[in-house]
């Protein structure tokens, strides 16, 4: 098959990949609140497991400098973003209508280190993205990113702002195409939104759909204008296990690869697809979900993996450790290693557990009426489109629609401005061809701080039923306020001592 890629800097033949990984130490302090099932915790969890399996000597360990505010307003609304920079548990009282705008204090609450929580997260993936863009490295791993709900002004299902979206419009500086895969049990809505107008991103959502937050993702949302048929929604339900997953994961991707070539994939982990995840209703084993990771590997494009939900913390860790020595490419025992969170995992005290016996609700003719359906959507999508070529847009104005433009509303939405900021850097040679730092060329930060404002996030009507995604339960975490890191995304990221 050809897959198009084959564009990574160490070589597409090697079973080995340049791995970078992103961490900050400080990560798993953060604390959402009693009883909330969302738990930074379990990156901690994670880096003790990558640790202790002896991973971290195969990987460049970055610690990601935080996202400023001007990075994260590329694609959150200025005063979102400084409302979050602001709010605190003690004064969120005296901002009520605030907090209800924004969606903030319920699934998404109020608490110490917030802003900075969301500095470090987006920080890690638009780093990656960075690292990706400069040929530093094949992959780029961020398990604290991944938070695919939030949107351009409002926090939704613990997520507060999108990372995904903002690595994505710094990976579309270097690259005309890129592909965004979402294996999270939920729909990956806030992502999908951001670029459902356009035809550089491709959006790949597999997730539980019917009666089930966010409530969208419906397998005829297709995208819009010169979108349409570049969004793929892949419903599921309860209960699917691995062999009926990769029954629609690698036809559908491979199918996407060969006609949508992307320059380089964006693959969010979601770990609550597993078994016995404490807000999931899949049952894949942390073999079965790696498998995507395996398979996105497997096609030689650069690679940015970001974590997303999970619950049951214990598997959570498991998974992504896992996934990351699917990324190196380095075997690793099923027996754990001693450390110092091992009494999460008795009795077994293995990497794998089995999946349960759950009933799968997926019947074969119904996989195989997705599979035609998505096949034939995929059909209808134009071959590696090509980015137009555009002068770069001045400071002052970006440049007018196709005189031929027949629809005016098209105008303000992501197809259009990120169109707008792409450079070709083949067979136009008046154009740059270096890949400026993206991070530090100023004039590109004006045009792309400019396309985050005029982009258009809600597209057309998406049947959703928003609701409350956990129930409360009663739990002991200790509770700590990070300090704010001074330094910023234009310095590269401090190398860890991986001792
Ligand atoms: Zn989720």
């Amino acid at each position: 098959m050809d897959t198009g890629g084959n564009s990574l800097p160490s070589g597409a033949d090697g079973l080995k990949r340049k791995v970078c990984y992103f961490y900050d130490p400080e990560v798993g302090n953060y604390y959402y609140g009693q009883g909330h099932p969302m738990k930074p915790h379990r990156m901690r969890m994670t880096h003790a497991l990558l640790t202790h399996y002896g991973l971290l000597q195969y990987m460049q360990v970055l610690k990601p400098n935080p996202a400023r505010e001007k990075d994260l307003c590329r694609f959150h609304a200025d005063d979102y973003i400084s409302f979050l920079r602001r709010v605190t548990p003690e004064t969120q009282q005296d901002n009520l209508r605030q907090l209800k705008r924004f969606n903030v204090g319920e699934d998404c609450p109020v608490f110490d280190g917030l802003y900075s929580f969301c500095q470090t997260y987006a920080g890690g993936s638009i780093g990656g993205a960075v690292k990706l863009n400069h040929g530093h490295c094949d992959i780029a791993v961020n398990w604290a990113g991944g938070l695919h709900h939030a949107k351009k002004c409002e926090a939704s299902g613990f997520c507060y702002v999108n990372d995904i979206v903002l690595a994505i419009l710094e990976l579309l500086k270097a690259h005309e195409r890129v592909l965004y895969v979402d294996i999270d049990i939920h729909h990956g809505d806030g992502v999908e939104e951001a670029f459902y107008a356009t035809n550089r991103v491709m959006t790949v959502s597999f997730h539980k759909f019917g009666d089930y937050f966010p409530g969208t993702g419906d397998i005829r949302d297709v995208g819009y204008g010169k979108g349409r048929h570049y969004a793929l929604n892949v419903p599921l339900d309860d209960g699917i296990d691995d062999e009926s997953y990769q029954s629609l994961f690698k036809p559908v991707i491979s199918k996407v690869m060969e006609v949508f070539r992307p320059g380089a994939v964006v693959l969010q982990c979601g770990a609550d697809s597993l078994s016995g995840d404490r807000l999931g209703c899949f049952n894949l084993s942390v073999k079965g979900h790696a498998e995507c990771v395996r398979f996105m590997r497997s096609f030689n494009v650069p690679l940015l993996l970001l974590g997303g939900g999970g619950y049951t913390i214990r598997n959570v860790a498991r998974c992504w450790c896992y996934e990351t020595s699917v990324a190196l490419g380095v075997k690793i025992d099923d027996k754990m290693p001693e450390h110092e969170y091992i009494e999460y995992f008795g009795p077994d005290y293995t990497l794998h557990v089995a999946p349960s016996n759950m009933e799968n609700k997926n019947s074969r003719e119904m996989l195989e009426e997705i599979r035609l359906q998505l096949l034939e959507n995929i059909s209808k999508l134009e071959h590696a489109p090509s980015v137009q070529f555009h002068e770069r847009p001045s400071d002052a104005e970006l440049p007018e629609a196709d005189e031929d433009e027949d629809n005016k509303d098209e105008r303000n939405h992501a197809d259009f401005d990120v169109n707008a900021d792409y450079e070709r850097t083949s067979s136009h040679s008046r154009v740059r061809i270096e890949f400026v730092d993206p991070m530090t060329d100023d004039k590109n930060d004006e045009a792309m701080d400019r396309l985050a404002r005029d982009m258009e996030s809600t597209i057309i009507e998406m049947t959703g039923s928003k609701g409350s995604t956990f129930a409360a339960e009663k739990e002991e975490v200790t509770h700590f306020k990070a300090e704010e890191d001074s330094r910023n995304l234009h310095d590269e990221p401090a190398e860890m001592d991986q001792n």
